[in-house]
């Protein structure tokens, strides 16, 4: 394996941020919640700010369940729905000048497919059938290897080595992504990685053994892989199924490429090479996952494209949606690629660049 970077874990850090605590090294940091809130997120960053200016209202346990919109088309409100504290229905319209929809790839399409009127009858910006094309997520690649020596010391947050040298420029491969060793895991899934490699029985007493012996010399080295996007795969919202509000639910369609395929392939042969490298004893690599299926686990992206053309796009390149001077996107959906590493930061820098826009008129 070539050059090996240190990396900082994208939503954790070891020292303190404005106000929030010192990491204390727990053993369960990605996907739980921080014990002394070292961890950033929304709510002890962006949110606080927000509301410490005065000019923010949160409101929370309320789904935005439509964009209301006048005679002429044009958006002139959200339509909320939420349940109150005896069980009722409670919907309100709050009247906005601007909208900036942020719900995520899934979440972003259903809101405009469910938001059609009579100018758009498919749904508002989706005119031209884009609303929801193009679903993304990451593949992830990698290997399973267990080692002599205990390697894991179960302390947070985790991910402390990564190569970015497979990224790009991958011979005859289309894309590439990064590397990582795996972020401290739980015991069930310690079983369930070296169970699915074959590298411990299943059950009975030798699987309990093995699990014994195994747990501390097991480690992963795994990355997302960049996907390329499909028309086909995709985001629409299913008419005969409904949520307890009676809105439209999300159906996903399509399928990885076959190029995600070959990456995963190519990525995860220099995962395991990596792990022997380092003097793991027996490696195992991992399977493609949601082959036949669209990509939706993690990182789902690009399913409101932006881009110049009206008619192969849902927004401009500012997150504007075509047709709409005042209704704007600020999340991944907006994603043409998703890229080959964790898109979080392209997703906060973008909506920062959005709201630039917005503010500056
Ligand atoms: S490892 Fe993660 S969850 Fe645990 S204290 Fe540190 S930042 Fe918080």
């Amino acid at each position: 394996m070539a050059r090996a970077a240190l990396a900082a874990h994208a939503c954790t850090s070891t020292h303190r941020a404005n106000t929030r605590s010192a990491c204390v090294r727990c053993a369960q940091c990605v996907g739980f919640a921080c014990p002394v809130e070292a961890k950033g997120g929304t709510h002890n960053t962006a949110l606080p700010a927000a509301l410490a200016t005065g000019n923010c209202t949160l409101v929370i346990e309320t789904t935005a369940e439509r964009l209301v919109t006048d005679s002429a088309g044009r958006v002139v409100g959200v339509a909320l729905v939420a349940t109150d504290a005896y069980g009722q229905l409670w919907r309100r319209i709050v009247s906005c000048a601007e909208v900036v929809v942020a719900a995520g790839a899934s979440e972003t399409p259903r809101l405009l497919l469910n938001s059609a009127h009579d100018g758009e009858p498919d749904g508002i910006g989706n005119n031209q059938d884009q609303v929801g094309r193009h679903l993304q997520a990451h593949v992830y690649a990698g290997a399973v290897g267990l080692f002599d020596d205990e390697m894991t010391d179960f302390a947070g947050p985790g991910v402390s080595i990564a190569t970015c040298d497979f990224r790009h420029g991958n011979d005859g491969i289309v894309g590439g992504g990064m590397l990582a060793n795996e972020f401290v895991p739980t015991p069930a899934a310690t079983y369930d990685y070296l169970t699915s490699a074959g590298l411990i029985p299943r059950t009975g007493l030798a699987s309990k053994h093995a699990m014994r012996r195994e747990l501390q010399r097991m480690v992963r080295v795994v990355g997302p892989i960049q996907e390329m996007s499909s028309a086909e795969s995709r985001v629409r919202v299913d008419r005969s199924v409904v949520d307890r509000f009676g809105n439209p639910v999300v159906v996903t369609s399509g399928s990885i490429h076959p190029e995600d395929v070959r990456a995963h392939a190519f990525m995860s042969a220099k995962a395991k090479a990596w792990l022997e490298e380092a003097g793991a004893v027996r490696t195992a690599v991992g399977e493609v996952g949601s082959r036949g299926q669209a990509s939706t686990g993690q990182h789902q992206a690009g399913s409101c494209r932006m881009g110049t053309d009206p008619a192969r796009s849902v927004t401009d390149p500012n997150g504007r949606v075509w047709g709409h001077d005042n209704v704007w996107i600020a999340d991944a959906s907006l994603h043409v690629t998703n890229g080959g590493v964790n898109p979080v930061l392209t997703v906060l820098a973008n909506a920062l660049r959005i709201a630039e826009r917005i503010t500056r008129g």
